[in-house]
């Protein structure tokens, strides 16, 4: 088969990440695990003698998510491929949902979520394949096309089994559909996540007084986003972009002292 794997979501310009953020609860952040992981799901598939592509949107690039729509859909629609199927992470409101879904619209679809879904199942909580017809990665696509929910990012309990988890293998084999041959020694253990510099102006406990920033900052003509962490509570971070090279950050902090912020650079 000849395969695109995408990751769902982006970086955008400002820095703030589209995905859900599973940090503040224990968890991970959606997009970053994803990236995280494509690239092995991508080897097992090639082991297994499938041609396999990898899509990840530009970061630092879109100024909107629905920038990812148009780049995704273009690359989906116009590479010969038979499968799409791109990673995502379920979240709650109440961050207590556990466990892993996959969706599909089209029968073909169908089969392979079912396949995917039966593989997760062994690790994760089985919330079943389920029929969308209001996502686009579903219904725009021309290729069949499946999106797995691979586990909640915001469960703490879901990460742990992640982390003890060779997901990417489990999705491999169930877009496979039979077992792959690995060398021993894969695991799900490690990951490759490349860093950003982002500029820091304040970390607060309050959420007002994040926002209070921000808008000195966006009033000021700065990007500014308030980023949530978890650090003994949680903590709202206000940053001012994000950068692949720390000369960038490094004028964006100069420029920030000079209007009078505090600046620090952080990497996250
Ligand atoms: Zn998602």
């Amino acid at each position: 088969m000849k395969i695109l794997l995408t990751v769902g979501h982006s970086i955008l310009k400002s820095g703030a990440c589209t995905s859900a953020d599973g940090r503040p609860y224990g968890g991970v952040l959606e997009y970053s695990y994803n990236k995280g992981i494509v690239n092995r799901i991508a080897e097992y598939l090639r082991t297994a003698e499938h041609a396999v592509d990898v899509l990840i949107c530009p970061e630092l690039q879109f100024s909107k998510s629905t920038d990812e729509k148009t780049y995704k859909l273009e690359r989906a629609n116009s590479g010969g491929y038979d499968l799409v199927a791109e990673l995502h992470l379920n979240a709650s409101k109440l961050h207590n949902a556990r466990g892993c879904e996959v969706l599909y619209t089209s029968a073909e679809g169908k089969k392979v979520a079912q396949r995917i879904s039966d593989q997760l199942a062994t690790a994760f909580k089985n919330r079943g394949i389920s029929d969308r017809d209001n996502l686009y990665m579903l219904t725009k696509t021309n290729p069949v096309a499946v999106m797995i929910e691979s586990f909640f990012c915001d469960s703490s309990a879901d990460c742990e089994i992640a982390e003890k988890t060779d997901v990417a293998l489990l999705i491999a084999t169930g877009i496979h559909g039979a077992e792959i041959a690995t060398d021993s020694g894969a695991n799900g253990a490690e990951e490759n996540e490349s860093f950003l510099y982002r500029v820091q102006t304040g970390a607060f406990r309050s959420r007002d007084n994040a926002d209070r920033l921000r808008a000195d900052l966006v009033g000021k003509g700065y990007e500014a986003f308030v980023a949530v962490a978890d650090v003994d509570g949680i903590l709202y971070r206000v940053q001012v972009g994000a950068f692949q090279n720390k000369e960038n950050a490094d004028k964006m902090k100069s420029r920030l002292q000079a209007d009078g912020f505090d600046a620090i650079i952080v990497r996250a």
